[in-house]
């Protein structure tokens, strides 16, 4: 049995008719009927399907991660991802819960100052859209739309 060597020299030595030949058997029909020698060591198996590679559980994250203008008074509320990779500088601190638990999404109300620090981003979301049970300011703001709404349809719904 002949090293690839032994064979890459003798391919070298002999002419064009070999050298045909060889290219003849790195190409994809050399076959066991063939008349060229096909080496194992030259036979490439069969590559297995890659894996697809896995989605991040998080695609896209961004400090600002959301943002939420409430319709009825108005606030503007962020959620922020404190431990979002090129968070800036001036980002607050992540605060932990009774438990230690790290809690790296901080729901603030911008129109007021409020804030709320949450360890689930859902958690901080649904806080978002319900500034009210969490901002002093946007209670009120509430309480007096309620108000007002009840007092321009007539309803009293609210006393
Ligand atoms: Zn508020």
């Amino acid at each position: 049995m002949t090293t690839k060597t032994q064979r890459k020299v003798e391919a070298h030595n002999i002419a064009a008719r070999q050298a045909s030949r060889l290219d003849r058997r790195r190409g994809p029909r050399a076959t066991a009927r063939s008349e060229l020698p096909i080496a194992p060591a030259e036979i490439i198996p069969e590559q297995p399907t890659p894996a697809r590679p896995a989605l991040e559980a998080v695609p896209l994250r961004a400090y600002v991660a959301r943002e939420h203008v409430r319709r009825d008074i108005g606030s503007w509320i962020q959620v922020l991802d404190l431990e979002v990779p090129g968070a800036p500088a001036s980002a607050p601190p992540v605060l932990q819960d009774q438990d230690g638990t790290a809690m790296p999404f901080l729901v603030q109300c911008l129109t007021h100052g409020a804030r709320k620090y949450f360890t689930a981003y859902s958690s901080a979301v649904r806080a978002a859209k319900a500034s009210h049970h969490w901002c002093e300011s946007c209670k009120k703001d509430v309480i007096a739309f309620h108000k007002l709404h009840s007092r321009a349809t007539g309803r009293s719904a609210h006393k």
